[in-house]
């Protein structure tokens, strides 16, 4: 039986040494005022080129990250494999968005999905369209695409050839692609080409995948949209969902710019959209195919289910359940016992690089209720079972 409490299974995978490690992590970030010391650190640091691996490698990076290389990542995915996880490689460095890391970027994420062809321990390749491109075109594509100027269609031609040039290359090597989801005011540009890419890629299985931010009160209807289109057009669609990572932006954003506010009124209304969004799909699975992104307990025990009412199997290729690296190993580790299909995204880069995606870790363990709380209760009660 499916059971999240169960600490013996969910932490299998760790010694007792790397329990007491974690144990001591998640202690240190419970405090908001210390992950905002360390943000600012990390921010200096990172514009005077200052090393910080000495003390960011044996903790947190050690926790959440699978290493500098693809290949530093073998051992992250042999032993996730040991546990019938699988990973999904995520490139996370987040470097300046200049002609040079642009480029850097692309090659590397280009690699990624080579390295996935026909490995079955890797689940989806994934990129963030932000990496390969600027921030202030990808809004400007999404927000006044009839005020380019000819000088940005010719950049966006680009981002568009790179974003493309992923998509084949992940159809070439029969790997699936996460497009991840990114701020409000990018995501019509991003929907617009993952779109495009679906029906292009998509025709047997889902190759390429939206991602839906379930925040967003208007993405219900977008996913119906998706649905109709897959039907119209004969593909399967691929649909990630998650519950979106930049709330308190997005709303001061809207506030700042006076348009209105695209998130849920409240966590509730987000946690029904999700539901829906979830419910919807299974619904449909004629022409979908489905990657579930959450920590939540409740959502992950609710898909469980809805499988088995469904009689749908557990193994189904159709649908994934996927966590992060070092965090609810007690969902993931569960799940996979149970025998459905579960992946962790393992971000890779080098230490400086990954600053910024560790230091979201750290708030969001913060900030996200209960969940520095649910890890450390969890990483107690293994310690102390082990003890007797
Ligand atoms: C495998 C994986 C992939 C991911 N990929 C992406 C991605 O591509 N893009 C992205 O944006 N995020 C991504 N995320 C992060 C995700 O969006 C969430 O920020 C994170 O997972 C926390 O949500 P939850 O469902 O796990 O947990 P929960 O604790 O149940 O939910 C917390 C979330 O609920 C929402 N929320 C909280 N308070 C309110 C409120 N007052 N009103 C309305 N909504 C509220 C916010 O989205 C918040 O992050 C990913 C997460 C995972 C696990």
């Amino acid at each position: 039986m499916l059971d999240f409490n169960n600490t013996e299974i969910a932490f299998s995978a760790k010694t007792d040494g790397e329990l007491q490690n974690a144990k001591l992590l998640f202690s240190t970030i419970q405090y908001p005022w210390l992950v905002k010391c360390a943000k600012v650190a990390s921010n200096i640091a990172i514009k005077i080129h200052f090393p910080l691996a000495w003390a960011v490698k044996p903790t947190l990076y050690k926790q959440f990250v699978g290493g500098e290389t693809l290949q530093d990542c073998t051992k992250t995915i042999e032993h996730l494999k040991h546990f019938n996880v699988k990973s999904t490689l995520d490139f996370s460095a987040e470097s300046e968005q200049t002609p040079d890391g642009i480029k850097a970027t692309f090659e590397e994420t280009m690699r990624s999905i080579d390295f996935a062809k026909g490995n079955p321990n890797l689940a989806y390749a994934v990129f963030k369209p932000s990496t390969i491109t600027t921030d202030d075109l990808l809004a400007k594509a999404s927000e006044k695409r009839g005020e380019l100027s000819i000088e940005e269609v010719k950049q966006f031609r680009e981002f568009r050839d790179r974003f493309m040039a992923f998509c084949q290359r992940a159809y070439d090597n029969d790997v699936r692609i996460l497009v991840d989801a990114e701020d409000y005011c990018f995501q019509d540009a991003i929907d617009e080409l993952t779109d495009e890419a679906m029906r292009k890629f998509n025709k047997k299985r889902a190759i390429v995948f939206a991602t839906l931010q379930m925040y967003r009160h208007d993405r219900m209807p977008y996913l119906e949209r998706i649905y109709k289109d897959a039907v119209e057009k004969n593909y399967i669609a691929g649909v990630k969902f998650v519950r979106g990572a930049y709330m308190e932006e997005e709303r001061a954003r809207a506030a700042k710019m006076g348009y209105p506010d695209p998130i849920c009124k409240d966590k509730q209304a987000t946690d029904d959209n999700y539901n829906a969004a979830v419910k919807y799909t299974v619904d449909h699975l004629d022409h979908f195919e489905m990657f579930m992104g959450t920590h939540n307990e409740e959502s992950n025990h609710r898909l469980a289910k809805l499988l088995d009412e469904k009689g749908i199997a557990h193994n189904d290729p159709r649908i994934f359940f996927a966590q992060l690296l070092g965090m609810s190993d007690n969902i993931s580790f569960n799940l996979a016992h149970e025998g459905y299909n579960v992946t962790k995204y393992v971000p890779y880069a080098k230490v400086n690089d990954v600053l910024p995606y560790l230091i979201r870790r750290a708030e969001e363990n913060t900030s996200v209720a209960g969940q520095t709380g649910r890890e450390l209760r969890m990483l107690r009660a293994e310690i102390a079972r082990r003890k007797k």
